[in-house]
């Protein structure tokens, strides 16, 4: 079983439940959850990789403007599963391209897109789970 990191950005905490449902009918389970609010700080570290994009300091602030939910979630392929649920960055193309996905659904725009999931089992998944958990990948 794989394990991925996927987190309900401050958009779509309301959507919570729905979200659940979603995950359930994936065949992925919930293997830890934590509500947090992230500081200015943490939420710069966890999107480090983008910190010379023109949308940084936007992204930065809308992920540090609520709480967010942090999940652990497991299951066969769950990080492919999990970004495929997801569905493309942009709202408006998923509206487009995926109907069914998290993010055609509860969606906004570009940046306010629900839920991120990790992309691979690397480096910055490592700094995820530290960041949300306080513990590292496990
Ligand atoms: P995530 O990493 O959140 O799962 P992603 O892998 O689909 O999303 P990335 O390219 O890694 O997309 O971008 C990270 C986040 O930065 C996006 O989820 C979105 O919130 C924001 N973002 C990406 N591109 C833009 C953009 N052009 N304008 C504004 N915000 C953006």
């Amino acid at each position: 079983k794989e394990r991925t990191l996927a987190m309900i950005k401050p958009d779509g905490v309301t959507k919570i439940g729905d979200i659940f449902e979603l995950i359930n009918t994936a065949n992925l389970i919930v293997t830890k959850a934590k509500m947090i609010k992230l500081t200015w700080s943490q939420a710069a570290d966890f999107y480090m990789e983008h910190q010379s994009k023109p949308f940084f300091n936007n992204l930065v602030q809308f992920m540090s403007s609520g709480p967010v939910v942090a999940m652990e979630l497991m299951g066969d392929e769950a990080i492919s599963i999990w970004r495929r649920l997801l569905g493309p960055t942009d709202s408006a193309v998923a509206r487009r391209e995926a109907q069914e996905s998290v993010r055609a659904q509860f969606g906004t725009d570009g940046i306010k897109n629900v839920a991120h999931g990790s992309d691979s089992v690397a480096a910055h998944s490592f700094t995820h789970f530290l960041i949300c958990f306080s513990t590292p990948y496990p």
